[in-house]
């Protein structure tokens, strides 16, 4: 669909002049040979931009997206809510989608396991949300000594500074690290195995994203792990927060990637996939034991005294409900293997034809490639934002992506085509070749 607006020079013009974006350097986006691509529709897999240019939504619009833009399910979920009221408060009130959403997100799972649903805003808020729940759990409980949370190298969780504090990447996390929370950092299982009796005694709770991690350049853990890690919570008391925001709803090949090691957790946080990528809404799920710890008479003070003006919106509740409409009429899940297998062939054979490709990584329908120098074998200088660069080529191939650093990063919406996942790993070779020769 091209869309003739005669206005677009005065939108990107007005870009520049007020908009600051996230994680951007803004002096590179507003430097005059710059154009910022501005999106106006999106219809699948498929996103177009003002000029009328179209591309593959080749990282999900950050990771959100799960069954394509414009879905009419999820549109019809969102427009039904529309016609009886986009918000009211979850302080003091309730809404049917709400309810109905927590009822089926706890289904999910085994019964009596995560029975519980707190509703926030985004991938940040839910983290925070468990751990303040896990802070005065163990004050409720008289457990005053358990006030470590145990995290990865690595490790993302949100840009909160409590969220930000559990991070193990130095660029985004190193300045806040003594603001937030009581933070230790491992490195492996192994690590974590190997605490003595009177470490293992002042843990809260461990805190990982399950099987890959994400912003850390979609780094996968050894299988197993996070078995042993449930094992090792449970050996010693401490909860384990499961950080599924980004592998939540079908990255992963299974709806929550913590079923590929049957581990249930005491916490487990989703958002960006939760309302299919269309809004900001997030839950965090834990369970009865640590709910009925908050139970008490008033002035006992045992309240959870935390929330967001828009938990539990019901606009975007409407749009979860829909989401997983979608994952059940259309047996999503069961339709992924033949297009994981796709991305498998297809990033195979990339790497066979092309010289930069080192390490490439995947898990479901989540990819990354390892961009290497030609000559030496070796990582690039990050300083020269090769990256990007090849991220930016790509579009001239149809492909919408985002690196991290001169990691690339391919993560389509699960309803991409066979053939899709064919052009988009082709577009990465040949943007690779483009910036850095063939
Ligand atoms: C994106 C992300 C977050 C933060 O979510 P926001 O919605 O951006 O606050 C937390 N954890 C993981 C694993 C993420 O990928």
């Amino acid at each position: 669909m091209s869309l003739m607006n005669p206005d677009r020079e005065a939108l990107r013009r007005l870009d520049k002049a007020h908009l600051w974006h996230p994680f951007t350097q803004m002096r590179d986006w507003c430097a005059s040979e710059e154009d910022p691509l501005v999106i106006v529709s999106g219809e699948g897999a498929i996103l177009t931009d003002i000029e009328g240019n179209e591309y593959l939504d080749g990282n999900s619009s950050i990771w959100t997206n799960v069954h394509g833009h414009r879905h009419p399910v999820i549109d019809a979920a969102v427009r039904e809510q529309l016609e009886r009221i986009a918000h009211c408060s979850a302080l003091g009130f309730s809404n049917e989608p709400a309810i109905r959403l927590a009822e089926k997100l706890v289904g999910f799972f085994p019964e009596d396991t995560l029975t519980r649903v707190f509703f926030t805003d985004d991938g940040s808020t839910a983290i925070e949300c468990a751990c303040r729940m896990a802070l005065q759990y163990r004050e409720l409980r008289g457990q005053n000594r358990r006030r470590r949370f145990l995290a990865f190298d690595g490790a993302y969780h949100g840009d909160t500074i409590g969220a930000a504090s559990l991070g193990g990447i130095a660029t985004f996390h190193g300045k806040v690290a003594a603001m937030g929370y009581d933070v230790s950092r491992l490195a492996t299982v192994e690590a974590l195995e190997s605490l003595d009796d009177t470490e293992a005694e002042e843990v809260n709770a461990v805190v990982i994203e399950p099987l890959v991690q994400g912003a850390a350049g979609m780094r996968l853990w050894p299988a197993g792990m996070l078995r042993r890690i449930r094992q090792w919570c449970d050996r010693h008391g401490a909860f384990l927060i499961l950080d599924e925001v980004m592998t939540g709803f079908g990255r992963t090949g299974r709806l929550f990637a913590c079923e590929h090691e049957e581990a249930v957790p005491d916490f487990l946080c989703l958002a960006k996939g939760l309302t299919g990528g269309y809004m900001p809404l997030a839950a965090t799920l834990t369970t009865e034991e640590v709910y009925s710890a908050f139970l008490g008479r008033y002035e006992e003070r045992k309240t959870f005294f935390y929330g967001h003006s828009y938990c539990a919106n019901p606009l975007g509740c409407a749009a979860a409900l829909g989401n997983l409409r979608v994952f059940a009429e259309e047996n999503v899940i069961a339709g992924l293997p033949p297009k994981i297998e796709a991305l498998a062939t297809a990033l195979k054979e990339a790497k066979e034809i092309s010289p930069h490709f080192g390490e490439i990584r995947q898990i479901g329908l989540i990819a990354a490639i390892d961009l290497l120098d030609q000559a030496t074998g070796e990582p690039l200088d990050w300083r020269e934002e090769t990256g990007a660069k090849v991220c930016r080529r790509a579009r001239a191939y149809g492909l919408l992506t985002r690196p991290i650093r001169d990691t690339l990063v391919l993560m389509p919406p699960l309803c991409v085509t066979e053939k899709q996942i064919r052009e988009a790993v082709g577009a990465l070779v040949q943007a690779s070749a483009d910036v850095l020769g063939a």
